[in-house]
């Protein structure tokens, strides 16, 4: 039966420096990553979930196997949202969804980094978009995913310490402001779901 596997990245372990260290990938993908992986597939093993999809595991389960499922998805999307291009901008379409929400990206930025400031505890930050492909920001507790609500996730901050605590230690504040400089838009803006827009 095939396993589920740690994706590949599409950039270098040091391609996010200096925001984030090639050390933390080390841990954070390579370990955090892996181990979720490997959890996940032997809780699966002999069980329906075997040779499933990671989106009908998140959809389906809950406990141990949604949490591990959740979190492998979680992660790879994660690692998606940045690539060695900085200073990348959202597409047209995409800045005036964030304006019309926001009122301009500097705004949605300020409003995400809040929540991701407050987020008590473990979690994810989310940007969606809702069924009426409008978008909204959700501070998710643990492994939770908007997959389970309906919603298009494109852009995903792990606030776990351990996303941060090797290069920052305790300043989560640091953290998200640096995450800003690595998030590269153009991926983010090809998760937009254009097809309402053409209705
Ligand atoms: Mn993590």
């Amino acid at each position: 039966m095939k396993k589920i596997e740690l994706p590949k990245l599409n950039y270098q372990l040091n391609a996010l420096e200096p925001y984030i260290s090639q050390k933390t990938l080390e841990f954070h993908y390579l370990k955090h990553h892996q181990t979720y992986v490997d959890k996940l597939n032997s809780l699966i093993e002999n069980t329906e979930f075997e040779g499933k999809s990671l989106e009908q595991i998140i959809k389906n389960s809950k406990g141990a196997i949604f949490n591990n499922a959740a979190q492998v998805w979680n992660h790879t999307f994660y690692w998606n949202s940045f690539s060695f291009r900085r200073n990348t901008k959202p597409t047209q379409l995409l800045e005036e969804l964030i304006n019309q929400k926001f009122g301009g990206v500097d705004d949605f930025k300020q409003e995400f980094t809040n929540q991701a400031l407050n987020l008590f505890g473990s979690g994810w930050v989310w940007l969606v978009q809702n069924e009426e492909k409008r978008l909204e920001i959700l501070s998710l507790p643990n492994a939770e995913n908007p997959i389970c609500q309906n919603k298009i996730p494109l852009l995903v901050c792990d606030v776990w310490e351990h996303a941060y605590y090797l290069d920052k230690q305790n300043r989560r504040a640091d953290y998200v402001k640096d995450f800003w400089q690595i998030v590269d838009w153009q991926k983010i803006s090809e998760r937009l779901h254009t097809s309402f827009f053409y209705f």
